[in-house]
């Protein structure tokens, strides 16, 4: 049905009475830690009861990922259903039921290059929240320049066997399945490169921790000893692998793009006049901070604007296919601005480390986290490039 013929405030209406009936109460706060999501997998837990009962009443509808086909698992909803969704769970303050690079990034990649009876399987597995996967891209040498890449598959007949060393997985050790990037033409470097799914229990499979500078440590070094890969695990044309893997790459960017607008709490002017106060007219006291919260709220407002076209296109199917670079680019810059703003506010009491509530609602630790957003899934650098290449056509970037 095309949304000219379904009836959208019905529908509006249809959305807040089953939110109103079905997400907990819990589930309306801000998250605040990693486990205030949930990621699925094989090995996952609830939380609470609250979680749980969210879960499991998304799944049943298909709003777990509301947007794809019912075959997949979803719920068939048009652009427009979509969005008013969108609308109505943020205007609750919903917490997303499922959090997962599957539904980001893998699911759009299938939905596009998947046979069908690969869309059928995983993306139904991956609506119920049944595998976690991990990204496979980046290895030692090969972030920026991706297709260096050196991972190799040797073909076997009706398998691959890979050899390699990835970087910067991020959860891979915690995660069921990878999709990964393989190089199984070492004479072409574009096109010898395939898009292989495998499970990480497969033998020669190896992960390896990374603390980074948060002092939290979800990022792995991957090794791959002899992995055995059938030949059906493959997305997309073999050698033809960096065409999936572009188009995957522009949904993560604009899904990690997404931290600028802030995190659905009260507006950033409003947390900070609560940590260093209002004069006698209710403006905020400190001049110089207030000139910077200002200029952020007016590139928040324009992201916002941006962000909502770009997002309508892409689910159209039209526009610009190097505008995901804008949004990333625009998005994390905007996302590390908010939170050198609510640092500076708290002054030295947001550098207490251990506490993530007494220190006036500063975190130094998803401050540091932020510094990650223009450096996962391309640099500000390498985005400023495409943007200066592909949209705006100058020469030499
Ligand atoms: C938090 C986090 C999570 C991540 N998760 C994953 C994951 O799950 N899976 C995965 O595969 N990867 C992951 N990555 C890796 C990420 O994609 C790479 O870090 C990124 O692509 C940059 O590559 P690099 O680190 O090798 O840096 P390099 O490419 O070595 O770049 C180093 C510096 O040089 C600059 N530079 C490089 N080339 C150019 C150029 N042509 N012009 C101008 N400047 C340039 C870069 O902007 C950067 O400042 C993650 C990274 C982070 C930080």
């Amino acid at each position: 049905m095309s949304d000219t013929q379904i009836d959208l405030e019905q529908f509006r209406s249809d959305i807040r009475a089953w939110l109103e009936e079905n997400c907990p109460q819990e589930m309306r706060q801000p998250v605040k830690g990693e486990d205030d999501v949930y990621w699925g997998g094989r090995n996952a837990s609830f939380k609470n009861d609250a979680q749980k009962a969210w879960f499991e009443a998304c799944v049943a509808k298909g709003y777990t990922v509301a947007d794809w086909p019912k075959a997949y698992g979803g719920a068939g909803f048009t652009p427009a259903q979509n969005k008013i969704w969108k609308q109505e769970m943020a205007r609750i303050g919903a917490r997303p039921p499922l959090s997962s690079f599957g539904i980001w990034m893998l699911g759009p990649a299938l939905l596009h290059f998947g046979t069908e009876e690969q869309k059928v399987h995983y993306l139904n597995q991956i609506a119920r929240g049944e595998i976690r996967w991990c990204q496979g891209y980046s290895e030692p040498g090969s972030g920026s320049d991706l297709v260096s890449l050196q991972t190799f598959g040797e073909d076997k007949g009706d398998h691959w066997v890979v050899n390699g060393q990835k970087i910067w997985t991020s959860y891979a050790d915690k995660c069921d399945w990878i999709f990964c990037l393989v190089r199984t033409n070492k004479e072409d470097k574009y096109r010898g490169i395939s898009f292989l799914l495998f499970d990480m229990e497969t033998p020669g499979v190896s992960t390896k921790p990374i603390k980074l500078i948060s002092g939290n440590s979800p990022f792995c070094e991957t090794f791959f000893d002899n992995v055995v890969v059938p030949k059906d695990q493959i997305v997309g044309e073999l050698n033809r692998g960096w065409d999936v893997a572009k188009y995957l790459l522009g949904h993560e960017r604009e899904m990690i793009s997404g931290g600028g607008l802030g995190d659905g709490a009260p507006s950033l002017g409003a947390k900070i006049a609560k940590v260093i106060g209002t004069d006698d007219s209710g403006n905020l006291d400190d001049p110089m901070l207030r000139a910077q919260l200002a200029q952020f709220d007016v590139d928040a407002l324009a992201f916002k604007a941006m962000a909502e076209k770009f997002v309508d296109e892409m689910k159209a199917r039209k526009g610009h296919p190097a505008k995901p670079n804008m949004m990333k680019y625009a998005g994390t810059e905007l996302n590390k601005q908010r939170h050198e703003l609510i640092m500076a506010s708290g002054g030295s009491d947001a550098l207490e480390w251990e506490s993530e509530t007494s220190n006036h609602g500063a975190k130094p630790r998803t401050w540091l986290r932020t510094k990650a957003n223009s450096i996962e899934g391309g640099t500000s650098e390498v985005m400023l490039n495409v943007i200066s290449k592909r949209i705006l056509d100058l020469p030499g970037a």
